[in-house]
């Protein structure tokens, strides 16, 4: 018998035979062995070639057995089939959209291509042929199998078909939802739809897998003919894919949410804000809930707060040894005020929590004031402000002096009154922790006499103020030498040498094609000397503070990011990014950025996937 014609009836045997019993051909415990094993309970190979396999590798051929990807490559030579990695194919959409997801999501098969009348499906189980059998059957086409690795065909068939392109399916197949739209009294209709099996199994997803990738919000937005998702990861939004069939479903979904979050399913014309508790694997999960109507329904987004969130060292924060040195001097003080400088989600608490940290101990009392709480920590005294029941930051910070604490935490200074208790509070002798919406560090002490808070005033309570923003960091693993004219022209403009390196963004599985993984703080640390008090006594301009915060050695926030370029951690794109500096070419060369990847790979659920439980306010 021709080998494939073996393979063939093989591989049409019925399947309970093939894995009756998951042999270990080869001596047990070793991981050729376990290899094998797994293999043959996948239904990815036959016992009988288990057994071949293990011979020929006992008989000097190791290289047989070494990953699934060298056993399927071996599979497919035996079999007459053809391998592919999935690295460079292109989807076909069109082809995609002829088969059920569930079917192909269950089954783990991925329609490649129609040659000649017959359609290619990846598979990474040969011997898993009800799936094959399936496809035939609902569609009534030829298929044939092309081998890939498993995790790859989990990985496309995830980023072609979307996230819960099975719910949806299931959904599209039940038609009394399909009527679902704007205008007259469909309030009951929409509560039942968003009561939905399966629509509550999709948001459910959509959260597993924003948390899964670290996103720190989720963006729901509706277009005329689409309803986009997208994640924010590192600061940066990525768009999720979603089955094209979403739109229709777009009210259901919006309903989900707003049942989650105690909101007015029926109020449709006035944004709404709520909240929702999520257990994820014992992880609380805080959801900030902001709903606004927009021209093609409501849009959502969802920010997602994490209640264990581990605080870092100050070196893993991203600062140097001379802020380090900085910071600590400063935590010694027994009063001040230190202020933290940057736009919202340019890491402000990570580094006040992170400072706080390194001072919490029994002989200290620890008050504060936010909003929203972000971190929770142990033996800190946490208050969270509450706007509609009047306690708000100026009113809790008052009463909080009553409660003699020696560090006093502010989420936030917005106003004068309560730019004016935190220098009350410093100047009775307390430390105080706070952050100020300024582009620099020089640029918060106009911002407080802006606030009524007198200069002497500012003068004597302010120790130091610290501007920082986000970068994110290069994912080790991909990162490649950055060779490009423009990379040449900068090190020239920075003055350094050309042999210095530069790396761009590569993209890989272990950061699912972004190239970046996680991100670390560049910061522009000033210290309130006596040049700079006297400056602004006399009501100095932020330039001329600036200029002077700079003699004294004051490193700028590109001076930093710089620092982290030479280090290989991050990009010139991303330093230019954050600080908005494009000085750089300032002469009418223009810089041009490459386009932000925006595709993302959602990484396939892992086996046993922590259940995503709402839990009850
Ligand atoms: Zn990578």
């Amino acid at each position: 018998m021709k080998r494939d014609e073996k393979g063939q009836s093989k591989a049409n045997m019925n399947e309970s035979q093939t894995v009756k019993s998951p042999a270990s051909p080869a001596a047990p415990a070793s991981p050729a062995a376990d290899l094998l094993e797994r293999m043959v309970e996948a239904k990815q190979l036959s016992v009988a070639d288990a057994g071949i396999l293990a011979q020929q590798a006992a008989k000097g051929r190791p290289e047989l057995v070494q990953s699934e990807d060298h056993v399927l490559k071996w599979l497919a030579k035996e079999y007459h089939l053809n391998f592919t990695d999935l690295e460079n194919i292109e989807p076909d959409r069109e082809l995609l959209s002829l088969f059920p997801a569930r079917v192909l999501l269950k089954e783990e098969l991925l329609p490649l291509q129609r040659l000649n009348g017959v359609v290619q499906v990846a598979t990474s189980r040969l011997f898993a042929t009800q799936g094959l059998d399936t496809l035939k059957t609902l569609t009534g086409l030829k298929v044939q199998p092309v081998l890939a690795p498993a995790e790859a065909i989990r990985r496309e068939i995830k980023t072609r078909l979307g996230i819960g392109a099975d719910t949806i399916d299931t959904l599209d197949e039940e038609a009394p939802l399909q009527v679902l739209d704007e205008g007259g009294d469909e309030n009951a209709d929409l509560e039942s739809a968003a009561e939905d099996a399966s629509i509550i199994k999709f948001v459910n997803q959509v959260f597993t897998d924003a948390i899964e990738l670290r996103a720190s919000d989720i963006h729901l937005e509706p277009f005329e003919e689409e309803f986009r998702i997208r994640y924010r990861i590192d600061g940066v939004l990525q768009e999720v894919p979603v089955p094209a069939q979403i739109k229709r479903f777009q009210p259901a979904i919006v309903s989900r949410l707003k049942i989650l979050s105690h909101l007015n399913i029926a109020e449709k014309r006035l944004p709404q804000d709520g909240r929702i508790k999520l257990l994820l694997a014992n992880n609380e999960v805080d959801v900030r809930v902001s709903i606004i109507p927009m021209l093609h329904g409501e849009a959502v987004v969802l920010r997602l707060l994490r209640q264990k969130g581990t605080l870092m060292g100050m070196a893993e924060l991203g600062m140097g040894p001379n802020e380090i040195k900085s910071f600590k001097r400063i935590l010694a003080l027994p009063h001040g005020i230190i202020l933290v400088t940057g736009p919202t989600g340019s890491g402000k608490t990570t580094t006040l929590y992170t400072a706080l940290n390194e001072i919490n101990d029994l002989e200290t009392k620890i008050i504060t004031i936010e909003d929203p709480v972000e971190y929770q920590m142990k033996g800190v005294n946490q208050i969270q402000v509450n706007e509609k029941a009047g306690l708000t930051f100026a009113r809790g910070l008052r009463s909080i002096l009553r409660h003699d604490p020696d560090v006093v935490l502010v989420g936030e200074i917005r106003d004068e009154e309560t730019a004016q208790i935190a220098v009350q509070a410093s100047l009775t002798g307390h430390l105080v922790f706070s952050t100020l919406h300024t582009n620099d560090a020089p640029g918060a002490l106009n911002r407080l006499v802006d606030m009524k808070v007198e200069p002497y005033l500012v003068a004597s309570s302010l120790e130091a103020v610290l501007a920082q923003r986000l970068v994110r960091v290069l994912c080790p693993h991909c990162k490649v030498e950055d060779k490009s004219e423009i990379a040449a022209a900068l090190k020239e403009r920075l003055g350094y040498p050309q042999s210095q390196v530069f790396y761009k963004a590569g993209g890989c599985g272990e950061c699912r094609q972004i190239g970046f993984h996680g991100r670390h703080a560049i910061f522009e640390w000033m210290d309130v000397n006596n040049e700079i008090i006297q400056l602004l006594l006399k009501n100095s301009s932020a330039g001329i503070i600036r200029e002077a915060a700079v003699r004294n050695g004051m490193q700028s926030l590109s001076d930093d990011g710089w620092r982290l370029v030479r280090l290989g951690e991050t990009t010139p794109e991303e330093v230019m990014r954050v600080t908005k500096d494009q000085t750089m070419f300032g002469d009418g060369k223009k810089l041009t950025l490459d386009k932000e990847k925006e595709d993302i790979d959602v990484i396939s659920e892992a086996e046993a996937k922590p259940k995503l439980v709402v839990a009850k306010h």
